[in-house]
């Protein structure tokens, strides 16, 4: 069996980062609170996408080890090592921020954090390197889900699912902590102990 994985707020989680950005840049005086908040009251400001490009600059660049692993991925990514189940991961992530101020090379970037938490260890999570895949598109990356055949996919977004040639083989599993429905045809989780129900054939959480 082979598990497709997404990246970005799928396996690596923001919401304490852009919180605090939000407060460092001195865009809010104080917290809005998630991502999504910071987002939706950037953007309904004069210039607010740019300001929350920048944001987003600085989150998946030269902070993104300050992400933190959603609760319940750990546990997943043992029980996959254990059971023998094959992980790949398949991030949509350009090599450059189009907010030109920030050179870090996003991809450099979530490999080292994904080096820093044990992906790729054989004590840790042992999934192979090569496993990690980075696509310029969302177009591409559906293509690279396709061509590695996964028997399932887990990612944050819906718009993944429905792109033309996402392939009909593979279940489609929609990582989304805060909702509770969804109106196109995926299982919808709000926790990694649900995606390992649904995704390890026994529970592997007490
Ligand atoms: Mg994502």
């Amino acid at each position: 069996m082979r598990v497709g994985l997404d990246f970005d707020n799928t396996l690596a989680e923001y919401d304490h980062l852009f919180s605090a950005l939000a407060v460092e840049t001195e865009l809010f005086d104080h917290s809005p609170g998630s991502k999504k908040q910071v987002r939706d009251q950037l953007r309904a400001r004069p210039n607010g996408e740019y300001l929350w490009r920048r944001l987003q600059a600085m989150a998946y660049g030269p902070r993104l080890e300050e992400a933190r692993m959603f609760d319940g991925v750990s546990d997943f990514l043992t029980a996959c090592h254990d059971s023998k189940i094959e992980v790949v991961i398949v991030s949509h992530k350009t090599r450059f921020a189009a907010c030109k101020e920030f050179k870090t090379d996003m991809r450099q970037a979530a490999l080292d954090w994904m080096y820093g938490k044990g992906f790729f260890s054989k004590t840790g999570f042992g999934i192979k390197r090569e496993n990690v895949h980075f696509a310029d598109s969302r177009f591409e990356k559906v293509r690279m889900i396709s061509e590695l055949d996964c028997d399932y996919f887990v990612d944050d977004l819906e718009e993944v699912f429905i792109e033309p040639g996402f392939p009909v083989a593979t279940r489609k599993v929609l990582f989304a902590p805060g909702q509770t429905e969804t109106n196109i045809p995926v299982t919808l989780c709000r926790h990694w102990k649900e995606i390992a129900d649904v995704i390890i054939s026994q529970p592997v959480f007490a």
